[in-house]
């Protein structure tokens, strides 16, 4: 039996693992869960999968589940706060950790789990962008095996090949290409993108996430934030991947090579595919997905994206070139933007000017250590911040 942990268990993956892994119950055992806040989901995933522990970053939320799983009879532990988790992502119960909390919030928990030698699956791709090379450092220092789970680079990562180590550039690869559904927004005029509510947003036509991510879709930031992600975890540089849009979402990613082979990995737009893949490594296993009737399909479509109407795209592809310390201080401007947006403060429209303004003061150059990541992380938020009420009360006099 091998023993899971999820971080980030009651959300968008962490639920799609969830369901893999029910479907394997004679190969995996859920040992450990955490989330933020929402106890009552909680307490369902602890009576359903039984794991050892389940821990709540929120303290009330942690006493709320403890109150509802000892009611229901329930023999799991109960444990509060961020500390709590990166404890959890070490416990040697677990062999596997599968890192699905949204945002930077999950970086001290991805490192925990790298330095302490598990199979790392990580889909937190803000982790990756933030801190990369101290994500790298760890898992080699631990000796992890981290396994990308973002549909795009576990396409990339299945095309790559056999024995192409994470962080080393695989002889004979050419150039990475990262495909793009486009997100709801892909065929809309400039002005009507420009008001755009986060529902609507949040309306991916392919792919069902979390509101972060399904945001940044819509800007193509999350392109951008991939990009970023490739170049840590394919050894390349950013002028080496290109970005395709490609509305069908069948194509997940492709590998060039330099004798002009293209590899493809295709699928029909499940993230329960990458997480299975991703488990059972370099085994395959059942995932549980639709699968793949091309005659359904008939045609794929493939596009270069709008660079006017999703500057975010741009941003992403110049912090990766000033090094790895604008990519942490980009990662939080774009944090705060959307939640900004998804809080109704901010248009959509006004997403990238408020990350371009940011990165006015983006550090350049490489990252020493954690604290300093840390550190820079929360001057960008408290400069997005900033420009953020100072374009609210520009508006203000303006209006
Ligand atoms: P989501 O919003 O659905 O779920 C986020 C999870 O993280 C929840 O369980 C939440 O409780 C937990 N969480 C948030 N803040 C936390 C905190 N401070 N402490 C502890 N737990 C916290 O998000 P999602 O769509 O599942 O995405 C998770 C991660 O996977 C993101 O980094 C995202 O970019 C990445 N990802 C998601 C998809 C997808 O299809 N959903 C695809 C590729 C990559
Ligand atoms: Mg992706």
């Amino acid at each position: 039996m091998i023993g899971v942990a999820i971080l980030g268990a009651t959300g968008s993956i962490g639920r799609s693992t969830l369901a893999v892994i029910d479907a394997h119950p004679d190969e995996y055992r859920v040992v450990a869960l955490a989330a933020r806040s929402d106890a009552a989901r909680m307490a369902e995933l602890c009576l359903r999968h039984r794991p050892d522990v389940a821990v709540m970053e929120q303290s009330e939320s942690a006493g709320e589940l403890e109150k509802r799983l000892r009611k229901a009879g329930s023999g799991t532990r109960v444990a509060a706060g961020a500390e709590a988790i990166e404890e959890l992502a070490q416990q040697p119960s677990a062999e596997v950790v599968m890192a699905a909390i949204s945002g930077a919030a999950g970086l001290r928990s991805s490192i925990a789990a790298a330095a302490a030698g598990k199979r790392l699956l990580i889909a937190n791709k803000e982790s990756v962008v933030m801190a990369g090379e101290l994500l790298l450092a760890a898992a080699q220092a631990g000796g992890a095996t981290l396994i990308p789970i973002d549909s795009d680079h576990n396409a990339t990562f299945q095309c790559l090949p056999a024995g192409a180590r994470i962080g080393e550039r695989a002889p004979g690869v050419r150039r990475l290409l990262l495909t793009a559904s486009g997100g709801p927004f892909l065929d809309w005029q400039a002005p009507a993108m420009a008001r755009a509510t986060p529902e609507q947003a949040c309306a991916h036509p392919r792919w069902s996430m979390g509101r972060k991510i399904s945001v940044d879709s819509a800007t193509l930031m999350n392109k951008g934030l991939e990009l970023i992600e490739a170049t840590v975890l394919f050894g390349v540089e950013a002028r080496d991947v290109s970005v395709v849009i490609h509305p069908q979402s069948i194509i997940h990613s492709l590998v060039e090579y330099l004798d002009g082979s293209v590899l493809a990995q295709m699928g029909a737009p499940d993230m329960r595919t990458p997480i299975a893949q991703g488990l059972a490594w370099p085994a395959r296993i059942s995932a549980g997905v639709e699968f793949l009737d091309l005659t359904k399909v008939g045609t794929l479509d493939f596009r270069a994206p709008d660079r006017e109407r999703f500057p975010c795209l741009g941003l992403a592809e110049a912090a990766a070139r000033s090094g790895s310390l604008a990519c942490t201080w980009l990662n939080a401007a774009d944090e705060i933007a959307v939640q900004a947006f998804l809080d109704k403060q901010l248009n959509f429209g006004d997403i990238p000017g408020v990350i371009d303004s940011v990165m006015e003061s983006a550090p350049g150059g490489p990252m020493s250590d954690l604290n300093a990541v840390l550190g820079i992380d929360a001057l960008a938020r408290e400069r997005a911040r900033a420009v953020l009420s100072e374009r609210a009360s520009g508006h203000r006099t303006s209006a």
